[in-house]
């Protein structure tokens, strides 16, 4: 965009805030209790499962994915989401998107293998990410995979690979470019603006030892700027024009990455996550109608690929905890002890996850530190939170963990705990099993001569 241009009018939007009713204290979210998950009591799955405990609700991924895919399937005739396995790997989950349609994107050849074996057929498994070794391009190539090429070394490793096995890779290059928000995401792929997506594009045409099949961003993640995509989209579609004018090739795909903003409270913002976030309708809207303006002839319109990750997954999880303690600090400030901590909501760090009691609980509230139960400072997982006053085993909520957390999740101090699905039914089913020190001690191996001591 030119920056001498007149900006253009854009109509003044009234949009309605849901941060509930502010009384003489403050806003009152979050104290409702949240006793039941999709039909199920709070206290009897943690009877049942044990505490902490993951919750994951079916219903509320089937309806999020069917609302995202139909917000792009009724603006453009051609849509595909891939599901970003980074985001929550597990077989079910996964196994929940590809029955809705979709197809697997992995960043490496642990999640490329979970793929194949959760059934996605090769040929519909994207294969990102800048750490691919030789062998992963083999396989990748056997399969017919779709390989995104990150960097120049790998697409010279790429060349090689073809020349041994005498076939063409099935390739996409990563395109990084100024969006308009900053800061530039250019660590991964080549950039539009200096040229350095086009001479890559060049060197594949030009030496023909692969098919240029896609071009693909990931223009960062949270992005709660909807025009960023629209910006993202043109350049992307006129990198695909010029590959036909100058070349008659017709690009199949332009995979727009994921990125979109779940409705979680990101820190240090004044307004709720759930009011700010855009909706699937508005980010279709601005890369469905770039895409359609974009000059392609309507037979030729490329395929729309979308790796939404955490605006698909992040509603549909919920952590359950139990309070351990109570107590005060020097300060004054009262801090509450739970048995969840940073060790299994990684994303604990950069969210205000909000937080309900899973029982009736006193009116009175008061600021409270909340701790997990880590021997470690950082272990925090909200800094000031006003929660009715919770006493020892009472239970808590913690709402939209789906993304990220059962696979950042870390073993440091304490093990990982029972992952539960609940069906579109009501039926909960154990869906990843807590560990035990037997699981975590299974690939270690003692030298003979520390195998015993005396003390
Ligand atoms: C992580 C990732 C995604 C998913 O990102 P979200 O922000 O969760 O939507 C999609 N594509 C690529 C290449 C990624 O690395």
């Amino acid at each position: 965009m030119e920056t001498n241009q007149k900006l253009k009018y854009e109509r003044p939007v009234i949009k309605q805030l849901n941060t509930g009713v502010t009384n003489k204290f403050g806003p009152q979210m979050g104290f409702m209790p949240h006793t039941h998950i999709d039909g199920i009591a709070v206290k009897d799955l943690i009877n049942t499962y044990g505490s902490p405990l993951f919750v994951l609700s079916e219903r509320t991924i089937r309806q999020t994915y069917q609302e995202a895919f139909s917000a792009f399937a009724n603006r453009y005739p051609n849509v595909q989401f891939a599901w970003s396995y980074k985001t929550n790997y597990m077989n079910a989950v996964c196994n929940i998107f590809h029955q809705e349609g979709a197809w697997a994107e992995v960043v490496s050849r642990f999640e490329y293998e979970k793929a194949l074996k959760n059934g996605v057929p090769g040929d519909k498994i994207i294969f990102n990410g800048p750490d691919k070794t030789t062998d992963d391009h083999m396989v990748a190539v056997q399969n017919n995979s779709p390989i995104h090429i990150d960097h120049l070394d790998e697409l010279y490793s790429l060349m090689a690979v073809s020349q041994k096995l005498g076939k063409r890779p099935k390739v996409a290059i990563r395109v990084n470019m100024d969006t308009g928000v900053q800061p530039i995401w250019d660590r991964f792929g080549f950039n539009y603006e200096s040229g350095q997506a086009w001479d890559a594009i060049l060197k594949i045409i030009q030496t023909d030892r692969m098919d240029l099949v896609g071009l693909h961003c990931h223009i960062g993640t949270f992005m709660l700027s909807t025009n960023a995509y629209a910006v993202a989209t043109a350049k992307m579609a006129d990198l695909a024009l010029n590959i036909k004018r100058q070349f008659g090739i017709d690009i199949q795909y332009l995979d727009l990455g994921g990125g979109f903003a779940s409705r979680n409270t990101l820190k240090g913002t004044y307004l709720n996550g759930a009011d700010v976030a855009p909706s699937f309708h508005e980010y279709a809207e601005q890369i469905c109608s770039t895409l359609i303006r974009a000059g392609f002839r309507s037979e030729e319109l490329p395929l729309l690929i979308l790796e939404t990750g955490r605006a698909l997954i992040d509603d549909a999880g919920f952590m359950l905890g139990t309070v351990l303690a109570n107590k005060r600090l020097s300060d004054g400030r009262r801090a509450t002890i739970m048995d969840f901590g940073v060790n299994l909501l990684f994303t604990a760090f950069w969210y205000e996850h909000t937080i309900s009691p899973a029982q009736e609980c006193s009116q009175y509230t008061e600021d409270t530190v909340l701790y997990g139960p880590l021997c470690m400072n950082i272990d925090v997982v909200r800094e000031s939170i006003r929660l009715p006053l919770l006493n020892k085993g009472d239970q808590v909520v913690v709402h939209r963990v789906g993304a990220y957390n059962m696979t950042q999740w870390m073993q440091f101090i304490s093990l990982r705990p029972n992952i539960v699905l609940i069906d579109t039914d009501g039926q909960p089913h154990l869906i990843r099993k807590a560990e035990t020190v037997e699981y975590l001690t299974q690939l270690e191996s003692t030298p003979a001569h520390l195998s015993a001591f005396d003390l």
